[in-house]
């Protein structure tokens, strides 16, 4: 008999991690991706996404953090070379029931570890933030930089050498559940057992006659820099950090061996067409400085080295998307944090998708549900 097959559309982590795992269970694999694999443009792409355990209102992903780890810790084994870099994590809560604050109270929900700080204590041991308005910073000992490029490209690696099919420029253009049929935009067609679509920001172009779920795409922009001399060996052993203490949703990872540090903001503007040219303006970067500058000491003798715009998909509730319509599968595991759990997501998948898990239960856990709210 020959082995169950499978479509993967979208190489992105999620469709990559999910082939690995589909190969594991014996299914003959094939991953689509509408550009090059790894596509430079997917969600997924750059040098590093963090990992952190700060969650609020959705105390089970928080709990799901440590299972991501595990399954990163099988990834490693399998690759032979761990691609990840702990620094801890920092977020900075101003007042009672903001989102660091929340996230503690989530975190005390599902015994996350962390590390209170005061003002104090912050200023003496990270002067190269400044925050004198803070009431108490959250530290994380685990979490930090997953090397996102450096993952994919080990996917792909493994996928290879496991004899799955990788078909680069392969655009899907129409899907069909019940033949598993994938039609692609230059005609060829491609069939198997099961389908996945993976498509990140794409999805809602694959999903909208399938799934009845509003995914909309979102756009960042970020930077790349590097600290002055004068605090360069304060950023050197400094955390990342997850969230400042403001409404502008301030993220970054410190400079790492060979990688300048990252500058993120959440809310920049949303113009633009996740098809269409990636740019973004002067005024953007003076716009993320401007929001550091109450952050961070002498941002504005630090030197930007590259600033970089992508997008991702938000979902209700921030929360992961899952869907079975007869052979297809429907995955949007992003709202803009979905890198830290892509092996596990990838293992979620497959365990469905093989009936080894019931489709409403991995449903659920991704959704960071205990029981989905209108099932209960
Ligand atoms: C700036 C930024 C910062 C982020 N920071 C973090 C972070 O710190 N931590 C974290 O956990 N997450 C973070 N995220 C979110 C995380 O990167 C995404 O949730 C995750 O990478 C989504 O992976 P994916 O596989 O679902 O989608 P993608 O990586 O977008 O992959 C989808 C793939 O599908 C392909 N595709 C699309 N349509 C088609 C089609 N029709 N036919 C064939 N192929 C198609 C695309 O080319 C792409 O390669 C961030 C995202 C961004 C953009």
């Amino acid at each position: 008999m020959s082995a169950p097959s499978v479509l993967v559309v979208g190489a992105g982590v999620t469709g990559l991690a999910a082939a690995h795992a589909l190969v594991g269970r014996g299914f003959d694999v094939t991953v689509l991706d509408r550009g090059p694999i790894p596509n430079p443009i997917a969600s997924s792409f750059d040098r590093h996404r963090l990992i952190r355990h700060h969650y609020p209102d959705i105390p089970l992903y928080a709990r799901r953090v440590d299972e991501a780890f595990a399954a990163w810790d099988d990834l490693w084994d399998e690759l032979g070379e761990t691609h990840y870099i702990e620094t801890g994590v920092i977020a900075v809560s101003l007042e009672p029931g903001d989102w660091t604050d929340r996230a503690r109270r989530a975190m005390d929900e599902v015994g996350s570890a962390y590390e209170m700080l005061d003002a104090a204590a912050f200023a003496a041991r990270f002067p190269h933030f400044a925050m004198p308005d803070m009431a108490y910073c959250l530290l994380t000992r685990r979490g930090g930089a997953l090397l996102a490029d450096r993952i994919l490209a080990g996917y792909i690696r493994l996928l290879r050498e496991e004899g799955a099919t990788l078909v680069p420029n392969a655009w899907a253009e129409a899907v069909d559940p019940a033949k598993g049929r994938v039609v692609a935009r230059d005609g060829r067609v491609f069939e198997a057992d099961q389908v996945l679509l993976a498509p990140g920001v794409y999805a809602p172009h694959i999903f909208q006659d399938f799934v009845d779920v509003t995914l909309e795409p979102r756009r960042s922009v970020l930077l790349y820099a590097e600290p002055p001399a004068r605090w360069a060996g304060h950023w050197s052993n400094s955390p990342a950090w997850v969230d400042l203490g403001s409404k502008d949703e301030i993220w970054g990872i410190p400079p790492l061996p060979g990688i300048p540090m990252k500058l993120g903001v959440g809310n920049a503007a949303p113009e633009g067409d996740p098809s269409g040219p990636r740019f973004f303006h002067e005024h953007e970067v003076r716009g993320i400085l401007d929001v550091y500058r109450t952050r961070v000491r002498d941002i504005d003798d630090f030197k930007v080295v590259e600033g970089h715009c992508n997008w991702w998909t938000m979902a209700p509730q921030e929360r992961f998307v899952f869907r079975n319509v007869e052979r297809a599968w429907f995955l949007s595991a992003c709202s803009g944090h979905g890198f830290k759990f892509g092996a596990l997501t990838g293992r979620d998948v497959a365990a469905a998708i093989s009936g080894d898990e019931p489709a409403q239960t991995v449903q659920e856990r991704l959704a960071g549900f205990d029981r989905l709210p209108d099932a209960a």
